[in-house]
C-alpha cells in the first residue's frame, strides 16, 4: 500500500498537511488552564459547523459509536420506546446498540438505496398518542449506500404529529462536509466523529445537545459513566475533563473548525457537492448505477456503486488495494459483493478524484468488466473543467 495515494474510503478521510501539524504537539497539563485555550474554542467551532447558537458540545475521547451510546444513555431511560429506520449498516448498527441497550426499538424497514421514509415516521408518530416513543433516530447519511436523507422532514413529522420525542441525528459522515442545520432542523443530540467531515485521525466522538436534550439527563436512567455529559460539564467548567482528553486531536479539531469556517461552510458544501457531480457523471458514463436509488438521495460525501448482477464488487476493492495501492470502501451488510463505495469527502481535490476514477477505470478493465478505459475519468473532467461544476476548485 502506497502512502502516497490519496484514500478513497469514506473515512478517515485524507488529512491537510496543517491538521497533521496541529495534532502533533508537546505534552500540556490538561488540568491547566492552557487546555481551555484548546477546548473552548474548539467546541465554539463545532458549534459553527453544525449551525447551532446554542448547543452543548461535548466531545469524548472515542469515536462516532461512542457518540451514539452517549445520545441513548444520557438521554433515555431502561425499556423506552425508539423509532428508527433501517436503510444500511450505519442505522442498523445504531438499531443494534438500542437494543443491546434495552429500549424497545420500533423498526421502520426502508430499502437498502432509500431514504428516511418520514411519511411513515409521521403515521407512527401520529398513532402514538401516549407519547410512548421518546426519541427518533435519523441517519443524515448512511455511509453504506450512500444515501442522504432530509432531516427538516423528520423534524416536519414530528412537528405534524405534534409529538415530543427527541430528534437523535447521526451526522457522522455529514457534519463538516454537507449541509447540517442543528438548530433548523430542531435536533436534540447530533452526532460526529473526528475521521470524517473534519479531516482528523479517528479518535473523537463529538456530540451536541439541545436545551431539550439537557432536561431529558435529568430524569434518563440508562447507566452511564464514561460519556456521562453531566461528568464532562463539570469537567469543562474547570477547563479540564473526568479523565484524560485527546488533547492533541483536540487541538486538530480547533484548527479543523477552523479551516472549514475560513473557507466558508457554503463553500465546502458547494466543493463537496461538485466533486461528488463528477463522481457520479463518470458512473454514468461507465454504464453503473448507483445504489441510491433517486438523485435527491444522492450523497455527497460517498457514492455506492453496484456493479453488474454476479459480479463480485469487492474484487475491484481488493484488486485496488492489492495492485494500485488505493484505498477504496467495500460494500457492507445487505449490499455487500453488490456495491463498491468511492469516498469523497474531506480534503480531497478535483485533480484527486479524476485520480480515483482512473485507478477504478483501471481495476473494471483488469478485472474484465467492459469499460473503456477513460470514459469515466472523461465524463468527470468535462464536469470540473474551469466553467462547468462551480468556482473555487482548491481543497483545504
Ligand atoms: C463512520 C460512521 C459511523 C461510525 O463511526 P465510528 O467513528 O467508526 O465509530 C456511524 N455512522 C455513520 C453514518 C458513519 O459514516
Amino acid at each position: 500500500m502506497s502512502f502516497q495515494n490519496p484514500v478513497f474510503i469514506p473515512g478517515p478521510t485524507n488529512i491537510p498537511e496543517a491538521l497533521r501539524k496541529a495534532c502533533d504537539m508537546p505534552t500540556i497539563d490538561h488540568r491547566s488552564p492552557l487546555f481551555g485555550h484548546i477546548l473552548h474554542p474548539a467546541r465554539e467551532g463545532v458549534r459553527r459547523v453544525i449551525k447551532s447558537e446554542g448547543a452543548e458540545v461535548f466531545i469524548f475521547p472515542a469515536t462516532g459509536t461512542g457518540g451514539w451510546e452517549t445520545a441513548l444513555t444520557n438521554c433515555l431511560s431502561a425499556g423506552d420506546r425508539v423509532l428508527a429506520a433501517r436503510n444500511g449498516m450505519f442505522s442498523q448498527r445504531w438499531i443494534d446498540m438500542c437494543q443491546r441497550q434495552g429500549l424497545d426499538v420500533h423498526v421502520v424497514e426502508a430499502g437498502w438505496g432509500e431514504g428516511i421514509p418520514a411519511d411513515r415516521y409521521e403515521d407512527i408518530l401520529r398513532a402514538d398518542t401516549a407519547h410512548e416513543i421518546k426519541a427518533v433516530l435519523a441517519t443524515h447519511n448512511e455511509t453504506a449506500t450512500g444515501v442522504r436523507s432530509d432531516i427538516a422532514a423528520v423534524r416536519a413529522a414530528l412537528d405534524a404529529a405534534g409529538h415530543p420525542a427527541l430528534l437523535f441525528v447521526d451526522g457522522v459522515s455529514s457534519v463538516g462536509s454537507m449541509d447540517f442545520r442543528f438548530d433548523e432542523w430542531g435536533v436534540d443530540v447530533a452526532v460526529t466523529g473526528s475521521q470524517k467531515g473534519f479531516m482528523l485521525p479517528p479518535g473523537l466522538a463529538i456530540t451536541a445537545f439541545s436545551e431539550k436534550a439537557m432536561d431529558a439527563t435529568r430524569s434518563a436512567d440508562l447507566p452511564r459513566t464514561f460519556f456521562d455529559v453531566h461528568d464532562m460539564a463539570q469537567g469543562y467548567a474547570a477547563n479540564a475533563y473526568p479523565y484524560t482528553p485527546a488533547v492533541g486531536l483536540m487541538n486538530g479539531l480547533n484548527e479543523a473548525c477552523k479551516m472549514l469556517l475560513d473557507e466558508g461552510l457554503e463553500t465546502v458544501f458547494a466543493r463537496h457537492h461538485r466533486t461528488a457531480q463528477g463522481v457520479r457523471s463518470a458512473v454514468d458514463a461507465w454504464g453503473l448505477e448507483l445504489c441510491a436509488v433517486r438523485p435527491e438521495l444522492y450523497s455527497d460525501t460517498v457514492s455506492a456503486i453496484r456493479t453488474p448482477e454476479g459480479f463480485d464488487a469487492g474484487r475491484i476493492v481488493s484488486h485496488a488495494a492489492d495492485v494500485y495501492g488505493v484505498a477504496l470502501g467495500t460494500g457492507l451488510g445487505e449490499v455487500a459483493g453488490k456495491v463498491f463505495r468511492i469516498g469523497h469527502l474531506g480534503s480531497l481535490t478535483d485533480v484527486m478524484a479524476l485520480s480515483g476514477l482512473a485507478t477504478v477505470e483501471m481495476c473494471m478493465a483488469d478485472l474484465g468488466l467492459g469499460i473503456r478505459l477513460g470514459s469515466g475519468v472523461a465524463a468527470a473532467q468535462e464536469y470540473y473543467r474551469a466553467g462547468a461544476g462551480g468556482t473555487d476548485r482548491k481543497a483545504a
